[in-house]
């Protein structure tokens, strides 16, 4: 008889929904049952997506390590794998993992369509988690909407611990206002500014002193004017400003007359999107004998790092970098059509949960009804009746969140996921023959973080095009050899061992 083990995981929030662990349990035992598995341990785990650390998760990896042969049920890709660190994690211990629900099987011997398959989900639990994040956005918005902070900080203020709403800091709102006035008056250039700034003696709470970067983002922070700006939303804060809005303003008129950029009739492609890897400063553009030329602004000291760097260069080597993630169409069919199956089982378990917790919210909401008829009726006394609402209603009120999430649901995600194929299939071709505009619009899109090192063009592939890149690179995931392939129906059950 073969071992298994169980690993079974629910985040905080799905559990306050009433998302069951139990169900999760069942499936995966009745699975063994029905497979002859023994069950060796049973790992159930509840947590945050976004929390650091799965401990269950990693006491059952230290048990798989000694005991390789043990295969592990899951229920689905998005209980197990939350990234693509994850992912390499399980693939490293080279075991079988069935996926009970997705009725799919993983590991060892596994068909390279299953493997292929297991690279879309990892991409589409990525998603998730990404998602979840984008929740946490909508969080921040709605403080920011309130008049409330919620990023980082600024000097000048603290939070209050129990209102949790900004307050002055005496000392450092002094040395703000001396920002102000002292810039105000346009004898200062930011330089300057800083370096007059630091004989002070004005309290500082970071790291490194005051440099014309951070300067310019204080004197353009409309917080200290009272203003919070969150994305689109300017509302005015409930804190209290530390600057006039009159103040405010007059130095704006001093930033941009002092940096009013100059008229340049040469669009240069990469302009304010690569970083001189020397000394961390943008790369600036410049024509000479016809060919543009790109180098480092030297704007924090002489810097010898980078000679001149042809566009052209650039051009090229983005391009080579941007075919890592151009997958071949037959892939790219292959990818959509299995993201349109795994849509599809979505909604129809979606639509099947929704019927479910419909009818749980029914009978609650009989039985919030029964209670008071029964309480008016003189069967029960007062605070029976009300123990018992208060019990029913917020098992109903959970019930409807339920199904709030379940109707917002995101299927959203998997169209948002074509769109990403769609875009990494043609982007270096695109890019290669496209205008500047064009070619700063994909460079946005798909990398982030581009440095220079001695002509050494680096970056990163923003999500989820990491994976797309890393996929080509490691594993060899996305490629499927097989001549006749076919992504495997998504449905529930199980397949029979092999
Ligand atoms: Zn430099």
């Amino acid at each position: 008889m073969t071992d298994c083990v169980i690993y079974t995981r629910v985040s905080s929030k799905e559990q306050e929904e009433g998302f069951s662990l139990e169900a999760q349990l069942d499936l995966l035992r009745k699975y063994a049952l029905d497979n002859d598995l023994r069950i060796a341990q049973e790992h159930v785990e509840v947590e945050s997506a976004k929390a650091p650390g799965r401990p269950v998760f990693d006491k059952m990896l230290d048990y798989l390590k000694v005991n390789p042969e043990t295969i592990l049920l899951v229920e689905k890709t998005d209980r197990l794998v939350r990234n693509l660190k994850d992912h390499i994690t399980i693939e490293d211990l080279g075991i079988s993992i069935h996926f009970v629900k997705e009725g799919t099987q993983y590991g060892p011997g596994a068909k390279s369509g299953d493997k292929f398959m297991q690279g879309i989900r990892v991409l589409m639990a990525r998603q998730y988690i990404d998602n979840l994040g984008e929740e946490i956005t909508k969080g921040m918005t709605k403080r920011a909407e309130a008049g409330k902070w919620s990023c980082t900080v600024p000097y000048g203020y603290r939070t209050n611990p129990e209102t949790r709403s900004l307050e002055i800091v005496p000392e450092e709102a002094e040395a703000i206002r001396w920002l102000f006035d002292t810039y105000a008056t346009g004898d200062y250039s930011l330089r300057q500014l800083c370096a007059e700034f630091r004989t002070k003696g004005f309290p500082w709470r970071y790291a490194k002193p005051l440099y014309p970067t951070r300067a310019h983002k204080m004197l353009n922070n409309p917080i200290y004017k009272g203003i919070i700006k969150w994305g689109d939303i300017v509302v005015r804060g409930e804190h209290e400003p530390i600057v006039a809005t009159a103040l405010w303003d007059k130095v704006q008129a001093n930033i941009h007359q002092r940096s009013r950029p100059k008229a340049s009739k040469h669009e240069f492609a990469y302009r304010g999107l690569i970083r001189c890897g020397h000394c961390g400063c943008l790369m600036t553009g410049s024509i000479n004998k016809g060919h543009r030329y790109y180098k480092c602004s030297n704007a924090r000291g002489k810097c010898n790092g980078n000679k001149y760097v042809r566009e052209d260069v650039l051009t090229g080597t983005f391009t080579g970098h941007l075919q890592k993630i151009s997958l071949p169409d037959t892939d790219r069919q292959l990818i959509v059509s299995a993201i349109k199956d795994f849509k599809r089982a979505e909604v129809d378990e979606r639509d099947k949960e929704r019927a479910r917790v419909s009818k749980t919210a029914t009978r609650l909401q009989t039985m919030v009804d029964t209670t008071y008829d029964d309480y008016l009726a003189g069967n029960i006394d007062r605070d029976t009746w009300q123990r018992a609402h208060q019990r029913h209603s917020e098992k109903l009120d959970q019930a409807k969140a339920r199904i709030q999430r379940l109707d917002s649901g995101d299927a959203s995600l998997y169209d948002h996921a074509e769109r990403l194929i769609n875009t990494a299939v043609s982007a270096s071709e695109e890019f290669e023959t496209g205008k500047p505009a064009k070619k700063r619009s994909i460079l946005k899109a798909i990398v982030s973080n581009c440095t220079l090192t001695s002509g050494n063009l680096h970056h990163n592939y923003k999500k989820p095009f990491d994976i797309i890149a890393e996929g080509f690179n490691t594993s060899n995931w996305w490629s499927v050899s097989d001549s006749n392939r076919q992504p495997p129906a998504c449905k529930a059950g199980a397949l029979p061992l092999s």
